[in-house]
């Protein structure tokens, strides 16, 4: 039987927004980019966490994202991000309209579990950065009411919250300031609202802002071991120690810029490179602690991946280096739901609590 996956991050969203908004290309096999349902389905996806991204104003529209550093941030307006923000979430809506039922918005673990279970094709919203959101955080509320559950603080730029880490290789995340005053607010609504708070992006100050504030588990949704690969994106070995603790995860980054050592972006990046990080991310974090986050259409993954139809060969990876079924299902899939579980568990605790006042 194929391996259930859930994938803790990609930018499908992005690629048709860029491509074609009105979300028809995510039924039909593609030639471009990584995941759609066909291919979704035949790699054993199930759903995953999709995020909405706003490129700089600035940037070339075909340049590569995750690892680019070419062309130095340039910050964007809050009007831009939430106009652009809106779009994306907006192809997600049109998707699950036009599926009759295939896919499914789902706004909490319970929504995956039924949609897996009905063999419905489970999208969960994430945000990738929160230049959206303005000083006072309202626009935080109806972002949750329209599905939101996932939220990077910050992508790779300064923002109004915080400092995301600039891409450098090799280079320790310990790049700029932490948070704000504004940035640990929103970290505290996120928490009330049971929304799962992402450092992936985040620099090193800012990550132990979160774990000194926040009440929710620390997740880095796709970020791999620093010792492994010594880029700023990636997470040391005390980041890992601070995730355990929190009962957080992090999840595998395919992008070869995060897995190789030389820090390439090389599609030419075997397998075996992939399993030596998670080897390294469960020796930290525990069998618990990792799932996948793949970045598919967000950054350049190995060939011997290719696209989501080609995550079987990633679990069959697993299996030859001895994982048991349990520990490949908890991986793959089990893992992210447990701790989005948790993270809803403290937003209940959360908005009982402000009830009350
Ligand atoms: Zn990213």
């Amino acid at each position: 039987m194929t391996q259930r996956i859930f994938d803790g991050h990609n930018d499908v969203l992005l690629r048709l927004w860029r491509r074609d908004r009105t979300g028809e290309r995510f039924f039909g096999e593609n030639s471009e980019g990584h995941v759609d349902l066909v291919r979704a389905r035949r790699g054993g996806m199930v759903g995953g966490i999709f995020a909405t991204f706003v490129l700089d104003e600035a940037r070339p529209k075909g340049a590569p994202r995750e690892g680019s550093v070419e062309a130095p941030p340039v910050g964007l307006s809050q009007e831009r991000a939430l106009a652009v923000t809106l779009s994306q979430l907006a192809i997600a809506m049109r998707i699950e309209r036009a599926s009759a039922g295939a896919v499914r918005l789902c706004r909490s673990t319970r929504d995956v579990e039924a949609a897996a279970e009905a063999g419905a094709f489970a999208m969960m919203l994430h945000m990738e950065g929160a230049e959206a959101i303005g000083a006072d955080l309202d626009e935080l509320e109806v972002l949750y009411a329209a599905g939101v559950r996932s939220l990077g603080l910050v992508w790779s730029r300064p923002t109004i919250f915080g400092t995301g880490v600039p891409f450098r290789f090799p280079s320790t995340p310990d790049l700029g300031d932490g948070l704000t005053e504004r940035g640990l607010a929103l970290v505290k609504s996120c928490n009330a609202l049971g929304v799962m708070v992402d450092v992936s992006h985040l620099n090193a100050k800012g990550f132990w802002d979160v774990a000194r504030v926040s009440d929710a588990p620390i997740v880095a949704t796709h970020s791999n071991a620093h010792v492994l690969s010594p880029g700023s994106r990636n997470l040391t070995d005390a980041q890992m120690d601070a995730i355990r603790d929190s009962e957080g995860v992090a999840g595998l980054n395919f992008a070869t810029f995060f897995l190789r050592e030389d820090g390439r972006r090389d599609a030419n990046t075997p397998i075996d490179v992939m399993r030596r990080h998670l080897d390294h991310m469960l020796e930290k974090l525990g069998p618990r602690g990792v799932a996948l986050g793949s970045d598919f259409d967000g950054a350049l993954v190995p060939s011997a991946i290719g696209d989501a139809a080609g995550l079987p060969r990633l679990i069959a990876a697993m299996q030859a280096s001895g994982y048991s079924a349990d520990l490949v299902d908890a991986i793959a899939y089990r893992n992210w739901l447990d701790v989005l579980a948790r993270t809803e568990a403290i937003g209940r605790r959360g908005t009982g609590a402000a009830a009350r006042h």
